[in-house]
């Protein structure tokens, strides 16, 4: 999976806020993969000159989403699959997981 077209090649983006893509995207090259400070990993990243041209632009691994196959395959859908170490970030998925399904509250009123 690659990341869209952002930054520089498209600022108009909706991942753009304030000039920056708000996903971090175009990654730093990184020969090894380490923790952030804030619990995420920085997954390696190899300049190793391997790249693609879409619709003109360049891509290398600097856009590449991390993604799990089994899952991609199983639900035919785009996952962005990362490890998560830090009690901060476990706490940001259960708070999804107990947050409860989307819904509405409707009224229907007789006017007449
Ligand atoms: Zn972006």
């Amino acid at each position: 999976m690659i990341h869209g077209k952002c930054d520089l090649l498209n600022p108009d983006s909706p991942c753009m806020a304030n000039g920056v893509c708000t996903e971090g995207y175009p990654k730093q090259f990184t020969e090894a993969t380490a923790e952030t400070f804030d619990g995420y990993p920085m997954y390696r990243r190899r300049d190793n000159a391997n790249h693609v041209t879409i619709n003109g632009n360049v891509v290398d691994n600097r856009w590449i989403v991390p993604y799990n196959l089994y899952l991609t395959k199983k639900y035919n859908v785009h996952i962005n699959v990362e490890i998560c170490s830090l009690v901060k970030s476990i706490k940001y998925i259960f708070k999804y997981v107990y947050k409860g399904h989307d819904c509405a509250k409707v009224v229907f009123e007789n006017n007449g």
